[in-house]
């Protein structure tokens, strides 16, 4: 009867052998991420009490709420927030809605997230949330319902000085203004500085709808730099065709390279003699993918992977690059525009040919550089021009760039194993957080 009861009103959560049981879904990326703290830890020599830390979030979240749907049913869904660490400051990170949001999925992103601000300064630690839903199902009226219910759900959890949500896959600046709002009611007072990535309108940053973007783009002229590739003579391909892939195609459009190959959801689109990145959003739009471009040729997504191109751009979800698909990408710079796009597996591959890659907690970092500079812009209540957002954004990922870069060609000299960008990043990241995690005497006495 209670089993029964239980499953009737626990979407995703179980009860097995008078336990709750989590739905766990067949993923490494937690596990993954784990790997790599331990083996960081230990070549930058550090107290074992910094991988004891960082190993598991400090807090899990797990919540399930109603909606009532359009046609009067009511429906129970499951969501998360991921609190991994503050030493830094307030947790900080997306929401996402997606079918395929699990528990082990949101602790690993928000894992990324304490790495990726400490790697470019942003004075936060990391979170990550979701919903395990499809959003391109719902009505824009149950699409609003979710969202506040999710928000009252997880209220007492978040807060401007405590845990800040921003945008992240399938939600945007419109549900970060009912999130807000939602928030705002729930404590009685205006508080918007408690989500980033809000609408102009209600607080949010010039420049946040384009950041992510924006910085990826900023990587990639370093890296290009670096490498001595000539952008206007770059040919690119970019996986994932969202916010941040289609406005990065548009911006290395506009430095003079080539989009050769879009992927999405149901395939890819090639020409090798190059696509144009607003056509090709507006194609989507009114059919829903970029396959079948007027003038392109139909590709698989391990196809897609393997033509001829300078620059790789994955801007989708985690793992799609393993060691398969990274053993036949041509390009010489991989730009990690999604969170976890390449498997352990991929990175050896990635690392041995010789391939440049540009780490994600580094690379899409300009999302969550530009949220903090609207925080700021809402503590204090005075707005900045697109030009000092853009100003500070591009010293930021330079700056972290050259960081990153320098520290993984320094270590490259004396560490035995062979390294790639991203121990460049998680390098500089650890070795920030733990020197806060020993000046706060979280790692004891030795
Ligand atoms: N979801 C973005 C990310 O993964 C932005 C996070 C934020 O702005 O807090 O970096």
């Amino acid at each position: 009867m209670l089993r029964g009861a239980l499953k009737r009103c626990v979407s995703g959560i179980h009860f097995e052998k008078g336990e709750f049981v989590l739905p766990v879904k067949k993923d490494d990326s937690f596990a993954a991420v784990q790997k790599q703290l331990e083996r960081i830890v230990n070549m930058l020599n550090l107290e074992p009490a910094v991988y004891q830390i960082l190993k598991e979030p400090r807090r899990v979240v797990v919540v399930s709420f109603q909606v009532e749907m359009d046609d009067g049913s009511v429906k129970t869904f499951t969501g998360y927030r991921s609190q991994h660490n503050n030493v830094l400051g307030p947790y900080k990170g997306g929401i996402r809605f997606h079918p395929d949001v699990y528990f082990e999925e949101v602790k690993a992103l928000s894992v990324w997230m304490t790495m990726k601000c400490a790697v470019v300064g942003s004075p936060f630690g990391g979170g990550k949330g979701g919903v395990t839903v499809d959003p391109r199902k719902l009505s824009k009226r149950e699409l609003e319902k979710l969202s506040r219910a999710y928000i009252r759900a997880i209220a007492n959890n978040i807060g401007s000085e405590k845990d800040i949500p921003a945008p992240d896959v399938y939600t945007n600046a419109q549900i970060m203004a009912w999130m807000a709002d939602e928030y705002s009611k729930v404590k009685g007072y205006n508080d918007l500085g408690v989500v980033t990535g809000k609408p102009l309108s209600m607080g949010g940053s010039v420049g946040r709808n384009e950041a992510t973007a924006s910085g990826v783009m900023i990587t990639i002229r370093e890296a290009a730099a670096t490498l001595g590739i000539k952008l206007p003579e770059a040919k690119v391909a970019v996986q994932g065709y969202g916010n941040a892939g289609s406005i990065l195609a548009t911006l290395i459009a506009a430095h003079g390279s080539s989009i050769v190959a879009v992927a999405d959801s149901s395939g890819a689109a090639y020409n090798p003699a190059g696509m144009d990145p607003k056509e090709l959003l507006l194609y989507k739009k009114e059919t829903g993918s970029v396959v079948g471009f007027p003038g392109s040729q139909k590709l698989t997504t391990d196809e897609f992977f393997a033509v001829d191109c300078d620059i790789m751009v994955p801007a989708a979800l985690e793992n799609q690059i393993n060691a398969e698909r990274a053993a036949t990408i041509k390009a010489k710079i991989v730009a990690e525009a999604a969170n976890g796009p390449t498997t352990p597996e991929g990175d050896a591959v990635l690392t041995e040919r010789g391939i440049l890659m540009i780490p994600d907690i580094l690379c899409n970092a300009g999302g969550v550089t530009v949220s903090y500079f609207e925080w700021v812009q809402n503590n204090y209540s005075y707005y900045w021009t697109a030009e000092e957002v853009a100003e500070r954004l591009e010293n930021t990922m330079v700056c972290s760039f050259k960081e990153v870069y320098d520290l993984y060609t320094d270590q490259c000299k004396c560490q035995t194993e062979p390294l790639s960008m991203r121990d460049g990043a998680y390098m500089l990241a650890v070795t920030r957080l733990a020197e806060a995690m020993r000046i706060r005497g979280w790692l004891g006495h030795s």
